[in-house]
């Protein structure tokens, strides 16, 4: 998946990606499914060994705009794994209480203990992105965050979690089909709401802002992967595949039975 991961310094052209592409994967869209759905299974026996090691754990930030398919995502790829393994936290408008604070403080209570996989729908990233966007802060506050994003990912992958980032692109078209199709769909519109309608023109401005994120904080310790999303089977499959290939590189082993403990028999 070195395709979609943006090498650390390297300058990021959202129009160079096209949310449309699935070279990928390379295959069909039905031999796609069929592999995300091995990629699921095993991402459900990875967590169990992540949970029964106890020694690290999995950090996965989802961001994408509006209709980018950040709760399909989440829905699609952790099916298969058993609902006590992982944990979402969804950062949506921040409360008076978190508004006080530093922008990482409410964030940072969510990060995964050993042994956890958690899922940041949304994230720390709304800080430069929305925040930027609707000049919600100033120029030099939401700056020198980014500094301060990638000092706060390092930490976490010092003291042992591995930290993935997804980056979900859709074109705009298929954002504004997307929007269009939830206002005519009823069992969709408790997910529509006023600000979707106000931040779709700024796609444009969101552009330069995700560019500069990508940037900025693709790092050695906390990869970004920008993952072409106007094809739903592509983009399970491309979150699965990285999922996967991240919990492997961990080389986790089921842990033995302590000693004390292989003198023990049951009778029949
Ligand atoms: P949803 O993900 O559809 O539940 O929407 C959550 C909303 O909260 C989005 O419009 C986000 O832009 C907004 N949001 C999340 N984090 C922040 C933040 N730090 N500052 C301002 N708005 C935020
Ligand atoms: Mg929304």
């Amino acid at each position: 998946m070195a395709m979609l991961r943006i090498r650390p310094g390297s300058k990021v052209r959202l129009a160079r990606c096209d949310p449309g592409d699935t070279s990928a994967f390379g295959g069909s869209k039905a031999r796609a499914i069929v592999a995300t759905r091995r990629q699921v299974d095993r991402l459900d026996r990875l967590q169990e060994m992540l949970y029964a090691c106890r020694s690290s754990s999995l950090l996965i930030v989802l961001q994408g705009l509006d209709t980018a398919g950040k709760d399909g995502t989440i829905r699609r790829v952790f099916e298969g794994v058993d609902p006590q393994g992982v944990r979402v936290a969804s950062f949506q408008v921040p409360t008076p209480v978190e508004k006080a604070h530093d922008f990482l403080w409410r964030v940072h209570p969510h990060a995964p203990a050993k042994g956890e996989i958690v899922i940041f729908n949304r994230s720390h990233y709304e800080d430069v992105l929305v925040a930027r966007v609707d000049k919600l802060v100033p120029k030099r506050v939401w700056r020198a965050r980014f500094r301060a994003i990638n000092e706060f990912e390092r930490m976490l992958t010092r003291e042992g979690t591995t930290v993935v980032k997804f980056f979900l692109h859709i074109s705009e078209s298929e954002q504004r089909r997307r929007l269009a199709a939830r206002l005519a769909d009823p069992t969709k519109h408790w997910k529509f709401s006023l600000g979707d309608a106000e931040e779709q023109p700024r796609y444009p401005l969101y552009t330069r802002a995700i560019e500069d994120v990508l940037t900025t904080t693709s790092t050695e310790w906390a990869p970004w992967y920008l993952v072409p999303a106007d094809k739903k089977w592509f983009r399970d499959w491309a979150v699965s595949k990285v999922l996967v290939d991240s919990l492997e590189s961990l080389r986790l082993e089921w842990p033995p039975l302590p000693k004390g403990f292989r003198s023990i028999r049951f009778a029949p």
